[in-house]
């Protein structure tokens, strides 16, 4: 059984080095070249021991590619991983019968091809028409010729396989090295993956600008010597992006104490490294047990955990399955949302009224976007616009918006209808060169004019990038579109700010007016904004309204406008309408 084993091994080992069924190569040749000459006999062959046959790799005076490994010479070779000489083959009890006596060869020797770590793989051989004495020293020297085959070998097995810059094996290599994992330790065994991100795109590309190419050279150079150090001699790590390094876990040891362990590596890194001021490192830890992940699963899933790390102070962070399923589902509305944008059967926009709270007469409303995923089913806008927001979806989505929204608003306007629309813009909107024009644009096209859109910024969009935001704020301004604050008092901005910048009206975010009618700190807070506001001649719509109780003290403190569920939830388009007619003077 144990034979059986260890011949697994051994095939496993030959396969991965790739080299069964390749083309001759010149390298090799001059090895077996020189063997045939420095021993002056007419064969020579590097020849690899496969399941059931010998291969030459390389070959002089030889026809065949290669023969049986039953009754081969150069099979017992590599069983016995010693050097095998038959001085005279015809006398020989094992081979006088064999293919090779019946070639006319009466003279053998061969060397085992051993790897690094003791396996044989095949053998270096010789071979003649006469019978022949073979000395110790020329044994010696066939051993050696033998050896010089092995480093060729690996030679070419590690090209191509090395990061030039940290010396660590790359991706290729690690996952090769995962696969064999289950060869050497029992199935199914629990191991860790750690993977280090070095630096976050944004500071990479930053730093790039700043600093130079030569940066991520300095980086990668200085982690991997920390790494080297920490691993010691017998481990490796692997290099498995341009900033990323990745390496097992000692086997056996305890989840929560090597996540302790790791965080101080990662301080070392931290601290050593002359770019610590420009990055921050994050790690990623993952368990998975042995064949039952997919090697490439296991990185997929240690980025994941990096990126995660990023996010928690301690910049650590063990995967979890809740985690990868938040990670997929964020995948997978990030790419349906792209195909949704150009279907466009999947989005649709519903309208929420805003009423003047003294009458409760409908002035408007605000166009909300819905997004009817084909498997998932219905997604919240507040789920997908962040994750669209960080993409580059931002355009095309508020491009489909608008010209939705200003389509419905101008049939409305032929309905008689009075009203003006909200639609919301997000942060990256205001950098983009044409954002103006292009509403421009649309107004003309379905010629509304500008006072009859009001767009709805967040005060965290504005502060974003204030001074871009502003000069496009005061173009949307002047050609006499409304705007307005959106979801105020969630950001850090103070109001004496945002009154140099062309704000119409301020929306009270809803997390300060539901609380309102029970909390009394709530209420005197929300009756501040609304005073400071008007004294900066803003109008004020409270948001989220849900109770006549709430609505009556909100009016109470002189608020102008409301929105929420009390006066009327977002509908569909012919609902609205509908519902208009009944809370108009229409
Ligand atoms: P928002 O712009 O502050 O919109 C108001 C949100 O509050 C809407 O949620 C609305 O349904 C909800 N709401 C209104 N009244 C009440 C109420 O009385 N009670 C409660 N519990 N909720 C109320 P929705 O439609 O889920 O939208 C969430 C956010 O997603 C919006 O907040 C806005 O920031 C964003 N969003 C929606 N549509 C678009 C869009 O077309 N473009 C962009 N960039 N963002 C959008
Ligand atoms: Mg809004
Ligand atoms: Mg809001």
């Amino acid at each position: 059984m144990a034979g059986t084993q260890s011949e697994a091994v051994r095939l496993a080992a030959l396969q991965e080095l790739r080299l069964l069924d390749t083309p001759s190569s010149e390298s090799f040749d001059r090895i077996t070249r020189m063997a045939s000459q420095l021993f002056g006999l007419p064969s020579a062959a590097v020849s690899l021991t496969d399941r059931d046959r010998q291969w030459f790799k390389s070959r002089v005076g030889i026809d065949v590619t290669s023969m049986p490994r039953e009754g081969a010479p150069c099979a017992e070779v590599t069983a016995t991983r010693d050097v095998l000489v038959l001085s005279d083959i015809a006398q020989d009890p094992v081979y006088r019968d064999t293919p090779l006596a019946q070639s006319g060869a009466r003279f053998y020797a061969g060397a085992p091809l051993l790897t690094h770590n003791g396996l044989a793989i095949g053998s270096l051989c010789i071979a003649g028409s006469e019978p022949r004495q073979f000395s110790t020293a020329e044994a010696a020297m066939l051993r050696d010729m033998a050896a010089m085959v092995m480093a060729q070998v690996e030679l070419q097995h590690a090209y191509g396989r090395i990061d030039p810059l940290s010396g660590f094996p790359n991706r290729t290599q690690f996952v090769e090295d995962l696969n064999d994992l289950v060869l050497t330790e029992p199935m199914g065994s629990q191991r860790l993956v750690v993977f280090v991100d070095l630096a976050s795109p944004e500071e990479l590309s930053h730093a790039a600008r700043v600093i130079g190419a030569s940066f991520l050279d300095e980086l990668v150079r200085e982690a991997s010597q920390i790494l080297r150090s920490a691993l010691g001699p017998a481990r490796t790590a692997y290099m498995i992006g341009t900033s990323q390094i990745a390496f097992l876990a000692r086997r056996d040891v305890a989840e929560d104490a090597y996540i302790g362990l790791v965080a101080s590596m990662l301080g070392a890194i931290r601290s050593n490294a002359s770019s610590r001021f420009v990055t921050t490192v994050a790690i990623g830890v993952v368990p998975f047990k042995l064949g039952q992940t997919d090697p490439g699963d296991v990185l997929r899933l240690a980025h994941c955990a990096a990126q995660d790390a990023r996010l928690m102070d301690t910049k650590v962070s063990l995967y979890s399955p809740e985690q990868d399923a938040l990670h997929r589902r964020r995948f997978d509305l990030l790419n349906g949302f792209g195909q949704a944008l150009e279907e466009a059967s999947q989005l649709s926009l519903v309208f929420q009224p805003r009423v003047a709270l003294n009458t409760g007469l409908c002035l408007g409303a605000e166009a909300l976007l819905r997004w009817t995923h084909p498997e998932l089913g219905s997604v919240s806008p507040g789920e997908f616009i962040p994750l669209i927001e960080r993409m580059s979806l931002a355009k095309p989505t508020t491009t489909w918006v608008l010209d939705t929204a200003l389509t419905q608003l101008a049939a409305w306007l032929s309905h008689g209808m009075d009203l003006i629309l909200s639609v919301n813009v997000s942060a990256g909107n205001l950098n983009e060169a044409d954002l103006v024009d292009r509403i421009m644009g649309l107004l003309a096209r379905h010629g509304i004019p500008p006072y009859r859109l009001e767009l709805e910024v967040t005060e965290s969009a504005v502060m974003e990038d204030a001074g871009h935001a502003l000069e496009q704020l005061q173009r949307l301004s002047a050609a006499g579109i409304r705007l307005a604050i959106d979801d105020f008092g969630t950001g850090y901005s103070s109001l004496s700010y945002l009154q140099a910048l062309p704000f119409d009206v301020v929306k009270i975010d809803r997390s300060f007016v539901a609380g309102c009618a029970e909390d009394a700190r709530q209420r005197s807070l929300v009756a501040t904004m609304i005073t400071l506001s008007h004294d900066l001649g803003y109008r004020v719509v409270a948001e989220g309204i849900e109770t006549q109780e709430t609505a009556d003290l909100i009016l109470g403190m002189g608020c102008d406008e409301s929105q929420g569920y009390f006066f009327g939830r977002p509908m569909k388009a012919e609902e609205f309408e509908f519902w208009y007619r009944s809370n108009s003077n229409q």
